[in-house]
């Protein structure tokens, strides 16, 4: 029979303990880190649903970006309703809190979930992709834009990321981007004929946005055009400069003028994270601030600034692994006392919460299961039969070390036993 596959750039995440699959288990790892790093700024999660109105991610992230250009995976409905995978978390996060009529207050949110943009899928570039996002609302710039590069510095201390430089850069306030924007267009229309037809479009529709242009034509044009900086405010030159200064102990920081982000809805601060150890894909974190989004999308009028991070290639970069748990292999060598053995089990594990006890369920003989424990890197196997379970003992047996003996143990002190190892 025909076998089928996982779709084109999709992947499969699988336990290193199954299948040695070191990213995956490297993913999970730094969902946790994230998850922790989120909880202790006190941040709280939100979730929201994989498919969205196509309409949101029009409106959000805007008809000139590649993502809703070529990249959605839209389609219709039984309802004939066109609906879209979410490409990003942002709009979905927005959309929320307009629904649940709380955009008139201020809140921190972090989110973790899978994402999909019909790329060309290549190393760090998939069509399904996870992100987590944190969406700081209702702050006006300022401290909000401190606490987000203050997570940023925590992750890659966490996990160990060097080799990479946080770029940011200010688009300017209402007034300043749009005194470039005409100064830009002034320069650029002289010039159309020579733009290919996606830039002649982001001219007429988000000047902007021509900066992000990929077209190294475009890119020359661009070097004797009016220049971001020059039309920045003092305060959003202080901005740069404060975020510099505050964490430029803990992180390499390099302020960058040319930097505009992919999305339409971007206002004032932004950023980017990159690695030169990533590849073509050099980027695993970005955002900034996006001011205007809620209003654009029918809510009031909110600030907010965020940033995603993509999962795939910040596992990638991560150095550290924290110590794994201890692990014990239980192994019953009698299926008469399973469940009592079992419960035995059942009672260690709330001892320690630095062990894991895995109890293998299958038949085999003690052998296979000792081979097994080995294979899992059990640090000991606690071996019980009738005859331990009638005189309240277990067979202590370390597998790190061949030349330990094993030993008998009684089950209070078992449990004793177990704390000191975890
Ligand atoms: P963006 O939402 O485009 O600002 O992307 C934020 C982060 O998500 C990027 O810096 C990447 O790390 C990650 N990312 C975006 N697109 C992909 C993709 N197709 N595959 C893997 N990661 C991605």
């Amino acid at each position: 029979m025909k076998k089928i596959h996982s779709l084109t750039g999709m992947i499969d995440l699988i336990s290193n303990k199954v299948s040695k699959d070191d990213i995956a288990s490297k993913i999970f790892y730094t969902e946790n880190v994230l998850k922790n790093i989120f909880e202790s700024y006190s941040i709280s999660e939100i979730r929201t649903p994989g498919l969205e109105d196509t309409d949101l991610f029009k409106r959000s992230v805007g008809d000139n970006s590649d993502i809703v250009n070529k990249e959605l995976y839209s389609f219709f409905d039984k309802n004939d309703k066109s609906i879209t995978l979410r490409p990003e978390g942002t709009a979905s996060v927005i959309r929320s809190i307009i629904e649940k009529k709380i955009d008139s207050e201020s809140h921190k949110l972090w989110y973790l979930g899978p994402m999909w943009r019909y790329e060309r899928p290549q190393k760090g570039r998939y069509r399904q992709f996870n992100q987590a996002g944190v969406e700081i609302l209702g702050y006006p710039e300022g401290l909000a834009e401190i606490e987000i590069v203050s997570i940023i510095c925590s992750i890659m201390k966490k996990l160990k990321i060097d080799d990479s430089v946080l770029k940011i850069n200010h688009l300017g306030d209402k007034k300043s981007k749009q005194e470039f924007c005409i100064a830009l267009e002034n320069f650029l229309k002289p010039l159309a004929t020579k733009l290919d037809e996606r830039d002649l479009q982001r001219l007429n529709n988000n000047p902007l946005r021509i900066l992000d242009s990929k077209n190294p034509e475009t890119q020359k044009i661009l070097n004797d055009a009016p220049k971001i900086k020059d039309f920045l405010s003092n305060e959003s030159l202080d901005i740069l400069d404060l975020i510099k200064s505050t964490f430029s102990d803990e992180c390499n920081i390099e302020i960058d003028h040319n930097l505009v982000r992919g999305l339409d809805y971007y206002t004032g601060f932004v950023f980017e994270a990159v690695s030169s150890n990533l590849g073509a894909q050099d980027a695993y974190l970005g955002g900034g601030r996006y001011d205007d989004l809620c209003l654009e999308l029918g809510g009031k009028e909110m600030p907010a600034i965020g940033m995603a991070i993509g999962i795939e290639r910040l596992a990638s970069l991560a150095k550290t692994l924290d110590k794994p748990k201890t692990l014990v292999s239980l192994i019953i060598i009698s299926s008469n006392i399973e469940p009592k053995a079992y419960k035995i089990a059942h009672k260690l594990r709330s001892i320690s919460d630095s062990i894991n006890i895995d109890v293998q369920l299958s038949n085999g003989s003690l052998k296979s299961k000792l081979r097994r424990a080995n294979k899992d890197n059990a640090a000991y196997a606690l071996i019980i039969g009738e005859h331990e379970l009638e005189t309240e003992t277990v067979i202590i047996k370390p597998l790190l070390d061949q030349n330990s003996e094993q030993t008998v143990m009684s089950f209070l002190d078992i449990e004793s036993f177990i704390k000191e190892i975890g």
